[in-house]
């Protein structure tokens, strides 16, 4: 069984960023930049599956610029067999990755489709549950653990206040949630023989997709700085300032 696994590439997440002065955006100069946490979850389950003897070929896609190479050599470091780049240095909105990893799935017919619950620098949360409406597959999002049994997936996912279990039909669409393994270290061999591993590179047009940004940024700006704190005497100036200050009580 196939697995397509989509892999972004974002500000690293220990990276504190910064809001441009003129308020159209995050700074990104000069800033270390990673594989999105939850695709690294995604690679990760996908090459546990191939190490059960269930999925036989992994697939890692990126679609952005020329430098996501980077993040595709550290998908098939970890494991996966070969990498597509989709690069454009439009800028891309879910509703266009969805659309392009759409026409990678009809072109290679993966079983398994493996995305993050969300990428950490749009925080969207939306990529994967419009692509399985654009190719009319099943779905199941914040999965915390997946099990396959034939042309079925068992999938636990993390809900609020618990976990909800759902059995769906493949091909179908999954999406990472934290819980659900824990990354390897790549290896310095790993590393090396990934610079060997397929990596095809297409352009949206090759795949019949226009990716223009049907959403407007109007304005990004940092959040309010937090004040200052102060010592109340006793309890009754602190019940005081909440119920009349802060009117949270
Ligand atoms: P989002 O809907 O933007 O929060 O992203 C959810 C997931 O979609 C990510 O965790 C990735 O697996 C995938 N994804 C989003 N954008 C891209 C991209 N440019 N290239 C590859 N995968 C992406």
């Amino acid at each position: 069984m196939k697995a397509l696994v989509a892999v972004k590439r974002v500000v690293d997440y220990n990276v504190k960023v910064r809001v441009k002065n003129d308020g159209t955006g995050v700074d990104i100069a000069n800033v270390k930049m990673s594989m999105n946490p939850f695709d690294e979850i995604a690679v990760e389950e996908a090459v546990r599956l191939k190490e059960k003897g269930v999925v036989t070929e992994i697939i890692a896609v990126s679609c952005g610029d020329a430098k996501c190479q980077e993040t595709l050599r550290t998908a098939m470091a970890i494991g996966a067999d070969r990498g597509i780049l989709v690069e454009t240095d439009a800028e891309l909105q879910p509703l266009a990755v969805a659309k392009l990893l759409k026409a990678l799935v009809d072109k290679e017919q993966p079983q398994l489709i493996i995305l993050g619950k969300q990428a950490i620098d749009d925080d969207a949360n939306q990529t994967g549950q419009m692509l399985a409406a654009l190719a009319d597959l099943p779905q199941a999002t914040f999965a915390s653990k997946v099990e396959i049994e034939g042309d079925k997936a068992s999938v636990t996912r993390e809900v609020d206040g618990g976990l909800e279990t759902i059995s769906i039909s493949l091909p179908a669409v999954i999406t990472t949630d934290l819980r659900l393994n824990e990354p390897r270290y790549v290896t310095l061999p790993n590393i090396m023989k990934a610079k060997k591993k397929q990596l095809d590179v297409f352009k949206p047009d090759d795949l019949g997709v226009d990716v223009a940004p049907r959403l407007k940024t109007l304005k990004v700006a940092e959040p309010p700085k937090r004040g200052a704190g102060i010592k109340v005497p006793d309890v009754a100036t602190l019940v005081d300032k909440l119920r009349n200050e802060a009117k949270v009580i």
